[in-house]
């Protein structure tokens, strides 16, 4: 887990010896060398978890440590389901723009709704337990 405000990386010695452990790991050192810290729209954040796992690529080549495609592909994949139920309207399925952090509004049948402000990694840690 990646804390910017002390700017330490943490992670879990338990963990790390696995393959996921170290590709998470280099996930977070990934957004910290971007200065992935701000976001204002899911579409933002969904745009950054894209390049931080661009260069999380990159990293592993520098570590030497084997490149997941399918789990890349199944995060990158978990990002995108949360992204389209957030930006779906519950109203006419109308794929929608976001108006502000926490609120969507469908540009067809004017439904507004709220979304929790919410971080992707959790969501594919909650996903993957
Ligand atoms: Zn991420
Ligand atoms: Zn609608």
């Amino acid at each position: 887990m990646y804390d910017s405000a002390d700017d330490i990386i943490y992670f879990d010695p338990e963990v790390l010896p696995t393959h996921q452990g170290q590709l998470a790991l280099l996930h977070e050192v990934a957004h910290a060398q971007l200065g992935h810290f701000h976001y204002r729209s899911d579409f933002e954040l969904f745009a950054m978890e894209t390049k931080a796992w661009s260069k999380t690529r990159d990293l592993a080549k520098d570590y030497d440590i084997d490149i997941s495609e399918d789990y890349i592909a199944d995060c990158l994949a978990s990002y995108g389901d949360w992204l389209t139920k957030r930006a779906t309207c519950p109203t006419c399925q109308n794929y929608s723009l976001q108006a502000d952090e926490t609120t969507y509004q469908c540009w067809r049948c004017q439904t507004r709704w709220r979304v929790a402000v919410d971080s992707l990694d959790r969501i594919r840690r909650e996903r993957i337990q």
